[in-house]
C-alpha cells in the first residue's frame, strides 16, 4: 500500500484548549475581585475541587511539579540517599540533586517499566532515607511492596505522579499512597493550569508546612519562620484548571477510544506490544508507548521513529536518554549500565505514539496501517499485549 505524507505534522500531544468565551467568564470574576494569586478564590475553589477528583484528604497547588517536588522532599526533611528510577524525566533525579540528597539508580522492572521493587533493598544504606517511586506512562508502581519495604527500614516514600492524574487501585487514589505524590498540571499533561501542579498526601498535618514552605516562609505579618521559596499558583492559571476540569471527563473518553482503536489494530502486528492494565487500575489516558522488539518487527526502534517522521507522525522516544546517562550523574556507582540492565534494554525499544482528545481516529487508522505496512515479518492474529497483572499483587 502507499502511503501519503499527513500534510500537517501530528504531533505526539497537543495541550487540551478550553472555549475561550468559558476563559472570560472566569477571567471577569477575577477582574471583579483584584485578586490574582496568593491563595485567592479560585485557588481555594481548584484545591478543594482536586481532592475530590483525585481522591486524597490534603492537597497544595503548586506553580509546577518541579518545584512541588523539591518541596515534598524538604517538608520530609529528605537527606543522604533516595532510591530512584533512571527512567524518567529529568525533574525526578534532579529535585534530589536541587536539595542536597544523592540519587541512587535502582533497576526497573521489564514489564511495568517502574522501579523493580525486588531490587530495592540491596540498594539501602545508612544514609537513604527514602524511596522516590514513578508512576511511569501512568502505570502505578508496586505501591504496596514499596510500602511494606519503606515501613520495614524505616524510609519514607515519595512519588513522582505527574503522568498518573486520576489513576485508581481498586476505587483508591493513587495520590494516597506513600507519604507525598506529586502532579504535574504542565500544559502537555491529561489536566492542565498551563504550568502547575500539586502535592498531594493523606496526612492532613502536612498541609500548613508545606503551604508555609511554598511562600517564602511566611507565617504572618510579622513572622518569616523558615527559607521558603515562591511556589504559588496563580489566579488565571487556577482559573484555567477549574475549565479544564469541568472536560476532563471528555477528553478523558476521547483518549480512551483513541487507545483502544490502537490497541485493536496494533496487537498483530509481530514485536510490537503495549501495557495492558488489570481492570482494578483506572489508567491515566496519559500517554499511549509501544515497544519495539528489533528482532520481531524486523526495524528498530529509532528506525520506527525516523519511518514516521517522514510521514509527518512525530513521536517520542520517553525516556531517552536514561537520567543515569546523564552527564550530571555518569559518575554515580549506581548509574552503570551492569547494575540497570534492564533499563538500557528498554529505552531503546519504547515510543510515545501520538495522543491527544482532538487527534482523528481516521488518523490513528493510518498510523497503525503504516506501523503495519513496515514491518518485514508476517501478520499473526493473536494479542501482542503484556498483560499486566505483575502491576499489583
Ligand atoms: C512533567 C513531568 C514532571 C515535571 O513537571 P513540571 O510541572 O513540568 O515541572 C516531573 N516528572 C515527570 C515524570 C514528568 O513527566
Amino acid at each position: 500500500m502507499n502511503f501519503k505524507k499527513f500534510q500537517e505534522p501530528i504531533y505526539v500531544t497537543r495541550p487540551f484548549l478550553p472555549n475561550l468565551e468559558e476563559v472570560n467568564v472566569l477571567l471577569q470574576d477575577i477582574w471583579e475581585e483584584q485578586i490574582l494569586t496568593n491563595g485567592g478564590p479560585k485557588h481555594q475553589e481548584l484545591e478543594k475541587a482536586l481532592c475530590d477528583t483525585l481522591k486524597v484528604q490534603g492537597l497544595s497547588l503548586f506553580n509546577n511539579g518541579t518545584i512541588a517536588l523539591i518541596i515534598a522532599c524538604q517538608a520530609l526533611g529528605l537527606k543522604g540517599e533516595v532510591i530512584t528510577t533512571p527512567f524518567t524525566f529529568p525533574a525526578t533525579p534532579h529535585v534530589l540533586t536541587w536539595n542536597n540528597i544523592k540519587p541512587v539508580f535502582c533497576d526497573i522492572d521489564p514489564l511495568t517499566m517502574n522501579i523493580d521493587t525486588s531490587k530495592i533493598e540491596s540498594l539501602i544504606t545508612p544514609e537513604t532515607s527514602a524511596i522516590l517511586g514513578v508512576h511511569v506512562y501512568g502505570t502505578p508502581c508496586n505501591v504496596f511492596e514499596i510500602e511494606r519495604i519503606a515501613k520495614k527500614h524505616g524510609l519514607k516514600v515519595i512519588y513522582d505522579a505527574a503522568h498518573a492524574f486520576g489513576v485508581e487501585i481498586d476505587g483508591r487514589g493513587i495520590g494516597t499512597f506513600g507519604d507525598i505524590s506529586m502532579f504535574s498540571f504542565h500544559a502537555t499533561k491529561l489536566f492542565h493550569t498551563v504550568e502547575g501542579g500539586c502535592l498531594a498526601y493523606n496526612n492532613r498535618d502536612l498541609k500548613s508546612y508545606i503551604d508555609l514552605l511554598k511562600n517564602f516562609g511566611i507565617k504572618n505579618e510579622d513572622e518569616v519562620i523558615l527559607p521558603g521559596i515562591n511556589g504559588k499558583l496563580n489566579e488565571i492559571q487556577a482559573a484555567i484548571g477549574l475549565i479544564n476540569l469541568k472536560h476532563l471527563e471528555e477528553e478523558r473518553k476521547r483518549r480512551a477510544a483513541l487507545i483502544h482503536l490502537y490497541k485493536t489494530r496494533l496487537a498483530e502486528v509481530e514485536g510490537v506490544s503495549f501495557i495492558d492494565l488489570p481492570s482494578n487500575i483506572v489508567p491515566s489516558y496519559q500517554y499511549f508507548v509501544i515497544r519495539v522488539s528489533e528482532k520481531n518487527f524486523g526495524m528498530s526502534r529509532d528506525e520506527l521513529h525516523l519511518k514516521l517522521k517522514e510521514y509527518n507522525v512525530i513521536t517520542r522516544k520517553y525516556f531517552k536518554p536514561l537520567c543515569s546517562d546523564y552527564q550530571c550523574y555518569q559518575h554515580l556507582p549506581s548509574a552503570t549500565q551492569e547494575r540497570l540492565p534492564v533499563a538500557y534494554s528498554v529505552v531503546n525499544e519504547v515510543l510515545a505514539l501520538p495522543l491527544y482528545g482532538t487527534l482523528a481516529l481516521e488518523d490513528v487508522e493510518i498510523i497503525c496501517e503504516l506501523i503495519h505496512s513496515l514491518t518485514t515479518r508476517p501478520s499473526v492474529h493473536s494479542n501482542k499485549s503484556c498483560s499486566n497483572s505483575k502491576v499489583l499483587k
